[in-house]
């Protein structure tokens, strides 16, 4: 019987390349995305696309309102922060940190897993030159398997074992891109950027370091950007031509450092 998989899927580049490697490793898909009063619906609809793609078993999509706490730029009217550079961004846990996210998402999973006889979990944070998400370190995601096998009926009364898998952990942004495109996932289905809109705004702190991560990696991000719409005049190895893609020598900040969450 193959065995069965709970991956996490935001449809963000982190979550699907997690997705891509489960898929590699042979497991039964099944994925668990949120409506969680988000700003926007494209990561939704992003996360439909590849969950489609990847002809995932069962795609299970959990409404859930965050927006009643609020006191983050992603569930409240607070606006998302534009133009940082990158060490602006490790200086402190953003504005778009959302309360308890992974817990809650985690806990959601390992029900899900609990239901289907799931022994892993899978979530795509990382943790990499980056300490201020507290709910993206390795002792945390460590604690909660602890939890989790403590607090099922499966694992106490059937002796299932929960495996919590975050193989993206110790992998920069670049390194998540080069082992993604070795497994071909399809980034141009992949959505990132903390606003909505028809396209990629390219200047948030998630957009930054996903175009970092593609400079850094050598590769094309195949996405469209608002922010390298309309540049001035073709420059050798710049983008330039009115929606198109965004090509690995953009003029970003690079540096190793990576946006650990989900
Ligand atoms: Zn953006």
């Amino acid at each position: 019987m193959t065995k069965k998989a709970i991956v996490l899927l935001s449809g963000g580049l982190d979550s699907t390349t997690v997705l891509a490697i489960a898929h590699h490793e042979g497991f039964e898909l099944h994925t668990l995305s949120f409506d969680y009063g988000q700003r926007h619906q494209r990561e939704v609809d992003a996360a439909k696309s590849v969950a489609r793609y990847y002809k995932v078993e069962r795609q299970q999509k959990v409404k859930i309102d965050l927006r009643a706490f609020g006191r983050s730029a992603l569930t409240a009217d607070i606006a998302v922060p534009h133009n940082r550079s990158i060490s602006q961004m490790s200086h402190d846990i953003p504005i778009t940190y959302v309360p308890a996210r992974n817990t809650i998402f985690l806990s959601f999973a390992l029900a899900y897993a609990e239901v289907m006889g799931a022994n892993d979990i899978f979530i795509g944070i990382n943790a990499i030159d980056y300490s201020g998400y507290p709910d993206c370190r390795p002792a945390y995601l460590e604690a909660y398997e602890h939890m989790a096998n403590l607090a099922t009926k499966a694992a106490i009364q059937d002796e299932q074992v929960f495996r919590f898998r975050a193989p993206l952990l110790n992998m920069n942004k670049a390194e998540i891109i080069r082992k993604g495109t070795e497994l071909g996932v399809p980034y141009e289905l992949t959505w990132s950027c903390y606003e909505g809109g028809e396209m990629a705004c390219g200047t948030c702190d998630s957009c930054t370091l996903r175009l970092n991560g593609f400079a850094e990696a050598g590769r094309e991000d195949p996405i469209r950007y608002v922010s390298l719409v309309n540049q001035p005049e073709p420059v050798d190895g710049l983008p330039v031509a009115d929606g198109q893609k965004a090509t690995f020598s953009i003029a970003v900040v690079v540096s190793t450092v990576d946006v650990p969450c989900f």
